[in-house]
């Protein structure tokens, strides 16, 4: 971190800011210019608060040359973090396959869609048991049932399970669960996060609708910084001016975060669209782009569907899909090699 003093700063301040600073473990290179004086802070500065010692009277301004995040950052753990999930690992070279229904509607929806997906490649079964809806009025899910269907779908499946979770009072619902997912209106519920941080199962945390990738990756900090290691960020399309699509997804988010962090990286193409026609297009471009999979609703009666029928494809087009996105990996695979 550099910090600019003002031209005429009072030296009293200055050895007030310094001695704290040298308190906090920070050491400090003092360089004087014609014009200004600058400090420049070695050490742990992740805890500093950068907006405080910019408000202080003797700061012209603040500059961050190291991210204010560690366990997630790739300089500090160059190489890449895969996660294994029961007899599944996500990163590494391989493709994840999230695919199921929004929410869990009754134990035969979910076995029936989880033996689908599975024939058809999926490697994991989503499904919302806790739903996270715009209206009080709106289908909330089926709650602990839900978990509970799940976990039949699991057993008659084999197929791992990642689900929502909403409150810190439900974590001990999800003792059995295999990835506990953290919704995008949540990703910033820091109670939460710092909670997942204490306990060991592998988190998901969705981008929230207008996060940037620092505030996502302090999300991920969060979960870190308690001593989980296990995240997973999933990027499902962020707000913009357009309407046509529920979301616009951010494909850029997979390289940058491939450079910013060490964790495994999923697109939510579903979500991002809100329409599933363009379902395909995005899963192929986000494969194309380097993800390390993809969670995708699929639903045996999407005209029926309790929560995100227009943005679920029924069992067959998923079927086509993961064909095509398992090709194209090995594809994007043999040419990177
Ligand atoms: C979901 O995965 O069902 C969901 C609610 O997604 P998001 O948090 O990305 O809106
Ligand atoms: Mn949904």
């Amino acid at each position: 971190m550099i910090v600019i003093l003002k031209r005429d700063h009072n030296p009293d301040q200055l050895e007030g800011l310094v001695s704290w600073l040298q308190e906090k473990g920070i050491t400090i290179h003092t360089s004087i210019g014609e014009a200004n004086t600058i400090l420049g802070l070695v050490g742990d500065t992740s805890k500093l608060d950068i907006d405080l010692i910019a408000a202080l009277d003797i700061v012209e301004d603040v500059k961050r040359v190291q991210e204010p995040y560690k366990n997630a950052n790739r300089k500090f753990h160059p190489e890449d973090t895969v996660i294994q999930v029961r007899d599944t690992q996500i990163g590494g070279g391989n493709l994840t396959i999230m695919a199921g229904p929004c929410s869990v509607e009754s134990e035969e929806q979910v076995v029936a869609i989880a033996k689908a997906v599975k024939a058809s490649g999926a490697t994991m079964l989503r499904g919302g048991a806790f739903k996270p809806r715009t209206s009080p009025y709106a289908f909330q899910g089926l709650g602990q049932n839900g978990l509970e269907f799940l976990k039949t779908a699991r057993a008659e499946t084999g197929l791992p399970i990642v689900t929502e979770v909403m409150d810190v009072a439900q974590l001990s619902l999800f003792l059995d669960v295999d990835v506990i997912q953290v919704g995008a209106r949540n990703m910033q519920n820091f109670d939460l996060l710092r909670a997942l941080g204490h306990q060991e199962k592998p988190v998901m945390i969705k981008r929230g609708m207008s996060a940037t990738y620092e505030e996502w990756l302090m999300s991920a900090e969060y979960v870190m910084a308690g001593g989980n290691e296990n995240v997973i960020l999933c990027e499902r399309g962020i707000r913009t001016f357009e309407s046509y699509t529920r979301n616009t997804l951010d494909l850029a988010a997979i390289p940058v975060l491939k450079k910013l962090t060490h964790l495994p990286v999923i697109v939510d193409p579903s979500h991002a669209t809100g329409k599933y026609w363009l379902v395909d297009s995005l899963a192929m471009g986000a494969v194309a782009a380097g993800t390390d999979g993809l969670q995708i609703e699929v639903h045996n009666d999407p005209a029926h569907a309790l929560c995100d029928g227009p943005q679920s494809l029924k069992p067959e087009a998923f079927d086509l899909l993961a064909r095509k996105l398992l090709a194209l990996h090995t594809a994007v695979k043999a040419l990177e090699e």
